[in-house]
């Protein structure tokens, strides 16, 4: 398409669409008006990509997942395709600004955080690798929540993201599937056959919603589909002479609906509503019963299932697809119980993300039962054979069958289904595979070592290079041709030109342009002033106590006392950018905001520090505002307490934008480590090692840290000294859960090697070159932390799927 041909199908699209005539176009209505066509193009490519698939009958793979954090899809639409260039221009020469039309699309907030952003990058990858793959996911009506700051605190509203209409989905009514909830089971025994009778149950129809996932540069588009829940209203009996039906009958209208309505806001947090746990089955039963249903177009023998389909499941959160798909091949198909799970296991892979107690779903069995009485039955039967298996097969673990067990004190631990039901189970970094092969599974690893194996995570670099930083990208391919769009690997011959003088001072340029222009928004959105030639410090990720914001924000006001009592202090001036949301019954977490929003009034108002200190609570942070910040972070803060951040994914966004780390030695870090050297990277605090050693001993004594650093303790004192914060604030929670709760997250133990490491990383920064030749060998390494890289090991080593 030439630029001419844009600009008139833009204008025929305009007319027929809109009836406006080009004056009278709003922003949102371009910004339609180029989806429309963009629409068309891809539509015309994903029926090819279709047809072709169905054709050479290929292995199909499904990510089933509660969350997809995809943000925009425009602007990597238009990339994906190879229309942006003439899309952005056509716009410009039309009189639009670009960047103020794309911002029309609201972002499609179906996640939490890293676990839902993963997703997203999954399926970029897999139509970019021709590979076919598709999203299984819910199409909740509402997001996650918007954060709205008031008076410091967060607010939470709710995202209704669908108010215009969604440019990317197709509805397909006449994909319609029927899932069943409640009622009564029973078993007969049929002429050998066991026949099962379920019988007043209540009826859902889903919706499959699907949206195009466009590879890049290569005309291959896979789709993620999004199930939606609606009543069947031919389904309800209309039967009582008092006219109380239609009332009943909006009741059960009304609760059909909530299932797809809302996504749950917790991130790494496990909470057994009833909902959610509809909310499960429904994703898993609506999306096997469309599987199976392509499956038997072209089969009819279900022992080729494995051979023709692969499922990976994003935690645990969809590990019902095991019970479901026994009883679809075993209760409908009519297979036996062995063959069932045969097909089960070599199907079904599953992706662990955390080892965090808190998160880990059980849920209770009466829950289930009454909700899902076949799927408890059917679990109940797995765990009896498992149970056996143990205690025949490894007579060595029967002390340890009560913790291995699905089933236990009234719960069903799903984590223990997933790995039992499998035939992969993966971590997402190498250090969160060791912890989980040498201590949270150890006993499971010992039952099946060769289901174990490390996937770690990766991003998708055409969204969060290519696209959010175009100037850098340029000039990388300036650099080393831009044969690294394609095969991110070769960013790695970047690692030449460290020592180029004039490299470093156009990556400084780059750099320094994409900080004044988050500066400008900064001073647009929030009448702050900040200094672009200031160290900007990113601290962005959903607000946890394991993610210890607590930590930067203490050697913040560490640094804020110093400048107060000796004002001639040697200063490197600094911008502390935070972004986060909290769950919003996690008050731990509010305070924390709370805390960070406190401080930055007062250090922002103080004019003592004017020129030294800015602090930074930046408003709803999503994938869009991710965007915005990350081209312009110096220092990209990854200080989570060892052990608990399974990967971490923002720690590689920051890296390939040329951002250093400081971090511990946790998740994804060690391998950025390994790959930069130890010279590139700012590392501190304990290893996940002395962490265990001090949960194992219970020698660790916050108070005496606290005791023994004199700033420490003056900083903590300022929490609750009436005197220090605005309004009276006080902070007597935090401080408790540090000093009397002994410290969890060992925030105190850590904090003197964090500030030492911070001198370290301003001394650093004063060296302009040497700070360049850093960020440029960050760069050159990051190609391997690109999802294409996850994504051909799943593909290879998991999934057995290939290019098309
Ligand atoms: C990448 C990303 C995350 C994950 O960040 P971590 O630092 O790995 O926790 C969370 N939210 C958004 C919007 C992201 O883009």
């Amino acid at each position: 398409m030439s630029r001419e041909e844009f600009i008139s199908s833009f204008q025929d699209k305009l007319t027929t669409s809109f009836g406006k005539s080009m004056e009278e176009a709003t922003n949102k209505e371009a910004y339609q008006t180029v989806s429309l066509i963009l629409r068309d193009m891809i539509l015309r490519n994903w029926q090819k990509t279709q047809n072709k698939q169905r054709e050479k009958d290929e292995k199909q793979m499904y990510y089933f997942s509660m969350e997809f954090l995809l943000g925009r899809l425009i602007e990597s639409n238009l990339i994906n395709t190879g229309l942006e260039k003439i899309c952005v221009e056509a716009l410009i020469e039309l009189g639009f600004k670009p960047e103020e039309v794309f911002s029309e699309e609201l972002d499609a907030g179906l996640g939490n955080g890293g676990l839902g952003r993963l997703a997203a990058c999954f399926l970029d990858s897999l139509a970019s690798l021709n590979l076919p793959g598709h999203g299984m996911g819910i199409r909740y009506k509402y997001g996650l929540f918007q954060q709205k700051m008031v008076n410091g605190y967060q607010v939470e509203l709710p995202d209704y993201w669908l108010k215009d209409d969604y440019m990317w989905e197709t509805k397909r009514s006449e994909k319609a599937i029927e899932v069943h909830f409640a009622g009564n089971v029973q078993l007969q025994s049929a002429d050998g056959h066991l026949q099962v009778e379920h019988t007043d149950y209540e009826r859902v129809l889903a919706i499959p919603y699907d949206v195009p996932i466009v590879g890049y540069d290569n005309q291959f588009v896979n789709s993620l589909r999004l199930w939606s829940a609606e009543s069947m209203p031919n389904s309800f009996h209309f039967h009582s002479q008092k006219g109380t039906d239609y009332y009943h009958y909006l009741d059960y209208k009304r609760s059909v609906e909530q299932i797809s309505e809302f996504l749950y806001p917790d991130d790494s947090y496990y909470e057994g509503k009833l909902l959610r746990l509809k909310q499960q089955y429904f994703l898993v039963s609506a999306g096997l019963q469309s599987i199976i249903r392509r499956f038997k177009k072209k089969h009819n023998d279900f022992l080729l299932f494995p051979q023709k389909i692969a499922i990976q499941i994003n935690d645990t959160h969809p590990s019902l697809v095991i019970p479901e798909l026994m009883r679809l091949l075993m209760d409908i198909e009519k297979l036996s119980w062995d063959d069932a799970w045969d097909i089960t296991i070599q199907t079904v892979a599953y992706t662990n993300h955390t080892t965090l107690v808190e998160a880990l779903e059980k849920w209770p069995v009466h829950m289930v039962k009454s909700l899902l009485p076949r799927i408890y039955m059917i679990i109940e039967e797995i765990n009896e054979r498992f149970c056996q298996s143990i205690y025949f097969e490894h007579p060595a673990l029967r002390n340890e069958i009560a913790n291995m067990a699905i089933i236990s004190y009234e719960q069903i631990h799903m984590a223990h289904l997933a790995i039992v039901g499998s035939h992969s189970i993966n971590g997402v970094a190498k250090l969160h595979t060791e912890i989980i092969k040498k201590r949270e599974m150890k006993n499971f690893y010992r039952v099946f070592p060769e289901r174990f194996n490390n996937k770690t995570n990766g991003i998708t670099h055409r969204r969060w290079l290519l696209n959010v930083n175009p100037s850098l990208a340029q000039l990388i391919s300036n650099t080393i041709g831009d044969g690294w769009i394609k095969e991110p690997r070769k960013l790695i011959h970047l690692i030449k030109y460290t020592d180029d003088s004039s490299l470093q001072d156009e990556i400084s340029s780059v750099k320094l342009k994409n900080k004044q222009k988050l500066a400008k928004y900064i001073r647009d959105e929030y009448q702050i002033t900040i200094d672009p030639n200031s160290l900007f410090d990113v601290h962005i990720k959903r607000l946890h106590g394991y993610k210890r914001q607590l930590l930067n924000l203490f050697h913040i006001l560490h640094l804020y006392q110093l400048c107060k009592e000796n004002p001639n202090v040697q200063f490197t001036p600094r911008t502390f950018i935070f972004g986060a949301k909290a769950a919003p019954g996690y008050h731990f977490a509010k305070q924390v905001i709370k805390l960070i929003t406190a401080a930055a009034d007062k250090i922002n108002h103080d004019p003592f520090v004017k020129d030294k200190l800015k602090l930074i609570f930046l408003e709803n942070y999503n994938v869009s505002l991710a965007e915005k910040i990350i081209p312009a972070a110096d220092i990209s803060e990854q200080i989570s307490t060892a052990s608990k951040e399974a990967s971490g994914t923002g720690n590689m966004k920051l890296m390939m934008n040329g951002a250093l780390t400081i971090g511990t030695l946790d998740g994804a870090n060690i391998e950025i480590r390994d790959m930069v050297g130890p010279k590139n990277i700012f590392t501190f605090g304990l290893n996940s090692k002395e962490v265990f050693e001090y949960q194992q001993n219970g020698d660790y004594r916050a108070r005496d840290v606290y005791n023994s650093d004199q700033r420490l303790s003056a900083v903590m004192d300022t929490l609750v000294n009436q005197s220090f914060f605005q309004d009276d604030v006080e902070f007597k929670n935090i401080y408790y859960s540090l000093l009397y709760n002994n410290d969890e997250y060992f925030v105190l133990k850590d904090f003197d090697s964090y500030v030492e490491a911070h001198q370290h990383v301003e001394q650093t920064y004063r060296n302009e070159s040497s700070w360049n030749k850093k960020s440029i060998t960050n760069i050159a390494h990051s190609g391997k932390f690109s999802s294409d890289r996850t994504i051909s090991e799943y593909a290879n080593e998991i999934w057995n799927i290939h290019p098309m």
